[in-house]
């Protein structure tokens, strides 16, 4: 691989990647050019989301800014969006209709929201991810939901990311004196399924306290707007879809080897199974090996031992294994200061718990934030992230 590894493609600026930049900024193997394909400039971090919806946090401490990042690295930034790719031709399709070959891929595009039931809704959904919209969009739907008097506002998904959307955007508009009303539909499998009783009944608690109405049932979208499962019309003037994680549909059609659900199929050390001069990391793919949940926690950890493998592919040398820790810490935002803390089957709540989640994202972010100081301070340890 050495003599053939002279263009590395680094297809999206996530989690995953920002430790392959840290990598290249301390260690750039000679003659190897590398590109990185972003749709952004910015990386926006969702883990302070829901805080920033809240009103805890500006924009600008929500982001990394991804240039000075590939600067220090000696890596090309083209903002566009990969939309194809021929893995046997090495060879990638990118929006503006060009195409991009390469020698090593890595790829860190993350997926988007599953708006399958939902997507006749259309101006009124308003899916979590592709982040970078929702970046966009929520200022403007808060603008409208306050000059809007009896406003209704349906968050759709039971996990962590709707349930902290939900009390965070309740939170923001009470502070606003809005009369707008929040509802969180579930589906039968309930409010955040994987996490223990305890940290079920303090959610509850939060989401009661907020005056968020509950509804466990499944959402569709039908020609007039929202429908239970029960057939009961849900009135909504906008709904915003938390409703779990789906790969980028051009990976369909990419040639490489995926899972039942479309994910890239990636071994231990997260090359494609079916294509040794591909990687994939973070939410895009799947572990062949073991069951692993697309987290933030994940695509951070498996962050720098991708980086190592494709510097090993590159130079020579063994490739390592990301082992996934059985549990991860969850720390889950309520809406004002206060969060859940949830391991196992542990769980606690507080302000203190908000200001443990609040020093966990800042150190994330101030190690991305300068390049200089924060690549020689931070160690992938410090990556320990809230989620
Ligand atoms: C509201 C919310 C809160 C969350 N909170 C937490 C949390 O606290 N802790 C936790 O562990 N997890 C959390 N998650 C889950 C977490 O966001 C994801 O698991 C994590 O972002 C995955 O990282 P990634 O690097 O795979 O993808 P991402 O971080 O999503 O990065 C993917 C990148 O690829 C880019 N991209 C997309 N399409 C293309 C394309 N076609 N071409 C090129 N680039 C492309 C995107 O712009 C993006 O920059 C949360 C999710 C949400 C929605």
């Amino acid at each position: 691989m050495t003599q053939a590894a002279k263009h590395l493609v680094l297809a999206g600026g996530g989690h995953v990647h920002l430790s392959v930049l840290e990598m290249l900024a301390q260690r750039r193997p000679a003659g190897l050019e590398t590109t990185l394909i972003t749709p952004a400039p910015f990386q926006n971090y969702s883990g302070m989301l829901p805080g920033w919806i809240a009103g805890h946090y500006t924009l600008d401490e929500c982001r990394i800014d991804l240039r000075p990042l590939a600067e220090a690295a000696g890596v090309r930034l083209i903002v566009g969006r990969v939309t194809g790719m021929d893995a046997d031709q090495h060879r990638l399709h990118l929006d503006d209709g060009s195409t991009m070959d390469y020698s090593l891929l890595s790829l860190d595009v993350g997926s988007e929201t599953d708006t399958a039931d939902l997507a006749a809704l259309g101006e009124r959904l308003l899916p979590v991810k592709p982040l970078d919209d929702f970046f966009v969009q929520w200022p403007l739907l808060m603008a409208t939901a306050l000059e809007t008097p009896g406003f209704r506002i349906s968050v759709i998904g039971g996990g962590a990311a709707g349930v902290e959307i939900a009390l965070a955007a309740s939170h923001r508009l009470r502070e606003a004196d809005s009369t707008a009303r929040i509802d969180l539909v579930i589906s039968e499998t309930g409010l955040l399924p994987g996490h223990a009783a305890g940290v079920v009944k303090r959610a509850q608690q939060s989401l009661n306290k907020a005056g968020i109405g509950i509804h466990r049932a499944r959402a569709r979208a039908s020609e007039s707007g929202l429908v239970l499962a029960d057939g009961t019309q849900f009135p909504a003037d906008k709904v915003i879809a938390t409703t779990g994680a789906r790969p980028l549909g051009w990976l369909a059609h990419c040639g490489l080897k995926l899972d039942a659900r479309g994910y890239i199929l990636v071994d231990a050390h997260h090359r494609s199974l079916s294509h040794a001069d591909v990687f994939a990391a973070g939410d895009t793919c799947a572990r062949a090996d073991v069951r692993m949940a697309r987290s933030g926690v994940h695509a951070v950890h498996a962050g720098p031992v991708l980086a190592r493998n494709l510097l090993a592919t590159i130079e020579g040398g063994d490739l390592q294994t990301y082992q996934p820790r059985r549990r991860s810490l969850y720390l889950l935002a309520t809406g004002p200061r206060h969060a859940i803390a949830s391991w196992g089957r542990w769980s606690a709540e507080g302000a203190w718990v908000w200001r443990w989640k609040d020093r966990i994202d800042r150190r994330f972010m101030n190690r991305f934030a300068l390049p200089g100081s924060a690549i020689s301070a931070a160690t992938p340890a410090s990556a320990e992230r809230k989620c």
